[in-house]
């Protein structure tokens, strides 16, 4: 619009009446949305902007898509926009992300982040996984001092598939039969003292010293001290690979160990499982084939560590995948 006609049509607003206004209100609100997120795009990758095909870092601008700016690498000549090569390039209604962005905050389960934000809850779903897609690669590079690490155990789960590879289970949430099984997903957690947390689905049944090296062995400091419980694994681990190693035989119900420094037990990591359980309840049961998404985003959450729209999308989006 003009610059005259708007200025004309904006001194009319003063003569609307109140539901006039709100309908005003209610037509900008998604471009409200939309300008919120552009900016906030803008503002995470500004300042270490580089073309997602040559890592070129000079670029111009050239024109506009999608409400986005698209620019140009002087190097390779490809056109990019800031999310190109992110899972959230392509991805419609932008209008409704930055809402979208705090019911993932709010650990919204599908349903009521879909009637909360306005979208279908298929779009619901899609979005939470594309959302998430990367979020699960921000991890600590290191975890020092002592680690605790202890496995816990979901029912492993295949809703949303079409076709199973076992009879379906009638009601629900039991395994058939008792103690660790291959009806069960282990999820390894590794936490230091500070805080600092890994965790890793290794599959069905039980962890194995194999399963360690794979996953905890690259975050380990060589100078770590392993903190387990009497399961083997880790002490063929530790061996293996030289780290320092203490057990605690929970089975004998040694709870804590006063070492010569701090105390030895698996309390913390033990906690961050409590944690965990509780907050997948309202989930009611999460596919397998998932689970490494949801531990990423309660990982974002613990302990109010994302606690912005802004941070969480700074991880959706800038987090450097191996
Ligand atoms: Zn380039």
């Amino acid at each position: 619009m003009q610059s005259p006609h708007f200025e004309e049509w904006f001194a009319a607003l003063g003569l609307l009446n109140a539901p006039q206004r709100k309908q005003v209100q209610q037509a900008l609100l998604p471009a409200a949305g939309l300008d919120q997120i552009i900016a906030l795009i803008d503002k995470i990758r500004a300042p270490g902007r580089r073309c997602p095909r040559c890592a070129g870092a000079r670029c111009h601008r050239h024109s506009q898509a999608n409400g986005l700016q698209r620019f140009r690498c002087c190097a390779c000549g490809r056109t990019f926009n800031d999310l190109t090569g992110t899972p959230l390039a392509r991805l419609r209604l932008k209008g409704k992300w930055c809402d979208y962005l705090t019911a993932l905050l709010d650990s919204l389960p599908v349903r009521t982040a879909a009637k909360r934000v306005e979208v279908h809850r298929n779009t619901a779903f899609r979005w939470r996984h594309r959302f998430l897609d990367w979020v699960k690669f921000d991890r600590p590079e290191r975890l020092t001092g002592i680690v605790e690490a202890d496995e816990m155990f979901l029912l492993e789960s295949q809703k949303g598939s079409r076709k199973l590879d076992r009879p379906a289970r009638k009601r629900g949430g039991r395994a058939s039969r008792r103690g660790i099984s291959r009806e069960l997903d282990c999820i390894l957690v590794a936490r230091d003292r500070t805080g600092q947390t890994i965790n890793a689905v290794t599959g069905r049944g039980a962890v194995t010293a194999t399963h360690l090296t794979q996953h905890l062995l690259p975050k380990l400091d060589p100078q770590a001290l392993l903190v387990s419980d009497g399961h083997g694994a880790y002490r063929t681990f530790a061996t293996r690979h030289g780290i320092a190693h203490e057990a605690v035989n929970l089975r004998a119900g040694e709870r804590v160990r006063k070492g010569t420094a701090a105390a030895i037990h698996v309390q913390n990591v033990n906690a961050y499982h409590a944690r965990l359980r509780q907050w997948l309840t309202p989930f009611r049961g999460v596919a397998s084939r998932y689970l490494p998404n949801y531990l990423g985003w309660r990982w974002a959450l613990d302990m109010g560590r994302v606690t912005t729209i802004e941070q969480l999308l700074g991880i959706v989006i800038s987090v450097i995948h191996i």
